[in-house]
C-alpha cells in the first residue's frame, strides 16, 4: 500500500492552509454595502438601513464636533482636516463574519476605516463605534502619538458619554456603555490596600507602565474601566486642577516619567483616584 511521505503530508497541510486560507480571505472581502452616504465629516459605507445610517452620520459628526471643542479646550489644533470612513454592518454577525472577529470586538478602527454594527438590540447603539470613531480622531485629527492607557482613556471618555437630542455631550456618563456598566467590578471592598489584594484594583503603576498588571486577555474589562475612570478622573476630578497635564501628555510623554513630571507621584494619584471611583459607584451609574 502507497504511504505518503513527510514531504507529501508536509505539501498537503499547506495546501490545505492556502485554500482554507484564501476562502476567509474571499470571505472576508465579499461585502458590499448596499448604502453610502456623505455627512459633512464622514462617508459611510453601510449594509443598516438608511434610517440607521443617517442616524449613525449624525451622531459621527456631533463626536467630530466634541472632539474638535475638546481638543480648543485642553488648547491643541486639529493638525488634520478630511473626511474619515466607516464601514456599518447591518447586524453584529455580518459585521463578524466579514471580518473575521473570533474574539470580544465589537468594533474595531483600522485606518481608514472604522468598522462597526448597528446594535439595535442596545439601548445605546451608537457607544462602540464612538470608542472606535474617537481612535479614528486620535489619530486622524489629532496625529497623537500616545501610551495606550491614554489612547483608550479618550475614547472610553468619549464612548461612555451621554447622547442627548442626538448630540454626544462629553464628561456626562452613559451606563448603558461599555465599560461602565461593568463598573461593579472595580474597587469592590471600598478600601485601596484591599482591594488590590482582591484584585479589583490594578495599581496605577501598572496602567501607565502597561507592565505588571494582569493578564489582559483575561481581565480587559478591568483595564477598560481603569482606562476610562483615570481619564474621568484627570479631566473632571480634583476641580479639574489636572486638565492642563492631561493637553502635555497629549502631546508629550505619557510613559510613568511624563506621568509624574505633569500629574505628580503616581501612588499620591492613585489615592485621589481611588476617591473618586467611589463616588462613581456611590452615584450608583
Ligand atoms: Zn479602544
Amino acid at each position: 500500500m502507497k504511504s505518503f511521505s513527510t514531504k507529501g503530508i508536509v505539501l498537503i497541510v499547506c495546501l490545505t492552509l492556502v485554500l482554507v486560507g484564501a476562502w476567509r480571505y474571499r470571505a472576508g472581502r465579499d461585502w458590499t454595502p448596499t448604502l453610502t452616504i456623505n455627512t459633512p465629516h464622514y462617508t459611510i459605507y453601510s449594509s443598516a438601513t438608511p434610517e440607521q445610517t443617517e442616524t449613525v452620520g449624525k451622531i459621527a459628526d456631533s463626536l467630530y464636533d466634541a472632539y474638535g471643542a475638546f481638543l480648543s479646550s485642553l488648547n491643541l489644533s486639529v493638525k488634520h482636516k478630511g473626511i474619515h470612513k466607516m464601514k456599518l454592518f447591518a447586524t453584529r454577525e455580518e459585521f463578524r463574519n466579514h471580518n473575521l472577529i473570533t474574539d470580544w470586538a465589537e468594533a474595531f478602527y483600522q485606518k481608514p476605516y472604522c468598522y462597526q454594527y448597528f446594535s439595535e438590540e442596545e439601548r445605546n447603539p451608537y457607544h462602540w463605534m464612538i470608542h472606535e470613531a474617537t481612535h479614528q480622531l486620535n489619530q486622524e485629527v489629532a496625529n497623537l502619538s500616545v501610551s495606550k492607557w491614554v489612547d483608550e482613556g479618550l475614547a472610553d471618555y468619549f464612548g461612555s458619554s451621554c447622547i442627548i437630542s442626538n448630540r454626544l455631550v462629553i464628561g456626562t456618563i452613559d451606563p448603558n456603555t461599555y465599560p461602565v456598566w461593568w463598573l461593579h467590578l472595580l474597587a469592590k471592598s471600598g478600601d485601596l490596600e484591599a482591594d488590590k489584594m482582591n484584585g479589583s484594583v490594578i495599581p496605577l503603576r501598572a496602567i501607565i507602565s502597561a507592565s505588571g498588571g494582569p493578564n489582559i486577555d483575561e481581565s480587559f474589562n478591568l483595564y477598560y474601566l481603569h482606562w476610562w475612570s483615570l481619564m474621568h478622573f484627570l479631566l473632571h476630578g480634583e476641580a479639574g486642577k489636572y486638565r492642563d497635564g492631561v493637553s502635555r501628555i497629549m502631546t508629550g510623554e505619557s510613559d510613568v516619567e511624563g506621568f509624574e513630571k505633569h500629574f505628580g507621584p503616581i501612588e499620591a494619584i492613585e489615592i485621589e483616584w481611588y476617591a473618586y471611583v467611589l463616588e462613581l459607584k456611590r452615584k450608583e451609574l
